[in-house]
C-alpha cells in the first residue's frame, strides 16, 4: 500500500544505534558504565510514585538548579529530552525548505538527519587532516540560506577539540544573527591542560548568536531518562519552547537530573578515571600501529578507512559491541579498566 507519507523520507536512512546482544560488551554508544549513585536511584523512586500525573512542563525545579550552578538567568534555559531533540528544534526554529544547515563532517549524524526530515539542506564541511572542525572552511561556506551552524566539541566520533581561539576568530566572522550551536555533549571529559577548552558560557556572553547544548546522559549517567539542555539568549529560548514537544521531559527525569546535579562532585570525579584510561588505550592503540585521533571524550576513533566494517564486525564475534562507519573509522566507547581491556586484547588479537 502507498500512503500519504512524504515522499522525500524514502531516501533518508533511520538512526541505526549500536546493538547489544546477551553477553555482549556494548561500547558502542559512549555511555557511562556504572549504575546510577544511590541519592539519584532514591530520587527517581520518589519520582516514580508520582506518574499519575504529568511532569511540570517547563522543567522549573531543574531549569533553576541549572540556572544556579551555570551562573545565568531561568530565561536562558531550555530542557529537553535529550539534546538531540533539541539539536532538532534548534533546526525547526531556523530551518525550513532552502535553508542551509552547516556543520563539519564527520559529526553526529543527528545533524543531516534533521536537516533533511525540515525539508532544509544539509551543507556538510570535511574535517581538517587531524579530524577536527575546519572553521575557516566552514566560515566560508557560509551562505545568505545558511540559518544554523552545529559545532561538536569534542566532536562525536573522531573525539577532537577545537580551542577558543579558533570559535572566537570563528564566531567573529560570521553574521551575527546567525545562530551557532556548539554541541558539549561530552564536555565534561574535555581535560583543559590538554585541550584548550572552550569556556562556552563566557563566549556566549560576547556573542548572543551562540547556542550551548549540554545533556545529562553522558558524564552524568542518565542515558535511559533523557534529558538535555540548551543555555541560549532569552529570545531562542522563547522560539525553543514554543517547538517543545508537550511535557517531554518526563518526571523521573527531571528528578534524577536534579539529583546528579546535586551529586556533580562525585560524578564528574569519574571522568578523571576516562580522562586517565583514554590516554592508556591511545597509547597502547598506537604502540599496536593504529592510527588514532587526539580525543578528549570519552571515546577514540580508529580511521581505520576500508578496515574499519570488517574491524568491527570481528569484534562483535568476540563478543564486543564498538560504532563502526563503514569506510571511515570506528568509534570506542571508554570505560573501566577491565571493559577497556577487553577492547586492548582484541585490538592486539586483530594485528596478529
Ligand atoms: N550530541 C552529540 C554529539 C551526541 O553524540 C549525542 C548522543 N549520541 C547527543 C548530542 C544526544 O545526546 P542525548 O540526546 O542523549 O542528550
Amino acid at each position: 500500500m502507498t500512503l500519504r507519507i512524504r515522499p522525500d523520507l524514502d531516501s533518508l536512512p533511520a538512526y541505526v544505534p549500536g546493538k547489544a546482544f546477551p553477553g555482549a560488551l556494548k561500547l558502542a554508544s559512549n555511555e557511562v558504565t556504572e549504575p546510577p549513585l544511590p541519592a539519584v536511584l532514591e530520587a527517581i523512586t520518589a519520582a516514580a510514585a508520582g506518574v499519575n500525573r504529568y511532569p511540570d512542563n517547563g522543567a522549573v525545579a531543574l531549569t533553576e538548579a541549572l540556572a544556579q550552578k551555570l551562573g545565568v538567568t531561568t530565561a536562558e534555559i531550555q530542557t529537553g529530552d535529550g539534546s538531540v531533540t533539541l539539536c532538532q528544534n534548534l533546526i525547526t526554529i531556523t530551518s525550513g525548505p532552502g535553508d542551509e544547515v552547516l556543520f563539519g563532517w564527520r559529526s553526529f549524524e543527528t545533524y543531516p538527519l534533521a536537516t533533511r526530515v525540515a525539508g532544509a539542506t544539509p551543507v556538510q564541511v570535511p574535517l581538517t587532516d587531524d579530524a577536527v572542525f575546519d572553521l575557516d572552511a566552514m566560515a566560508a561556506a557560509v551562505t545568505d540560506r545558511t540559518r544554523l551552524v552545529f559545532v561538536c566539541n569534542p566532536n562525536n566520533p573522531t573525539g577532537t577539540v577545537v580551542t577558543t581561539e579558533a570559535l572566537r576568530a570563528f564566531l567573529r566572522r560570521l553574521p551575527s544573527d546567525l545562530i551557532v550551536a556548539l554541541d558539549e555533549a561530552y564536555i565534561e571529559y574535555v581535560r583543559p591542560d590538554a585541550a584548550h577548552a572552550v569556556d562556552a558560557l563566557a563566549l556566549r556572553r560576547e556573542f548572543p548568536n551562540l547556542v550551548v547544548l549540554r545533556t545529562f546522559s553522558k558524564a552524568y549517567g542518565l542515558a535511559g531518562l533523557r534529558v538535555g539542555y540548551a543555555v541560549a539568549d532569552p529570545e531562542v529560548v522563547a522560539a525553543l519552547s514554543k517547538v517543545h514537544v508537550p511535557f517531554s521531559v518526563n518526571s523521573l527525569a527531571q528528578a534524577a537530573a536534579i539529583a546528579a546535579l546535586g551529586a556533580q562532585e562525585q560524578l564528574l570525579a569519574r571522568t578523571d578515571a576516562v580522562a586517565e584510561e583514554r590516554a592508556r588505550v591511545s597509547a597502547a592503540l598506537r604502540e599496536l600501529g593504529y592510527p588514532v585521533s587526539d580525543s578528549q571524550a570519552n571515546f577514540v576513533w580508529l580511521p581505520l578507512g576500508e578496515d574499519a566494517a570488517a574491524f568491527a564486525a570481528a569484534a562483535t564475534e568476540s563478543g564486543l559491541v564498538l560504532r563502526p562507519f563503514a569506510g571511515e573509522g570506528v568509534r570506542v566507547t571508554i570505560t573501566v579498566p577491565a571493559e577497556n581491556d577487553a577492547f586492548l586484547a582484541f585490538a592486539r588479537a586483530w594485528k596478529s
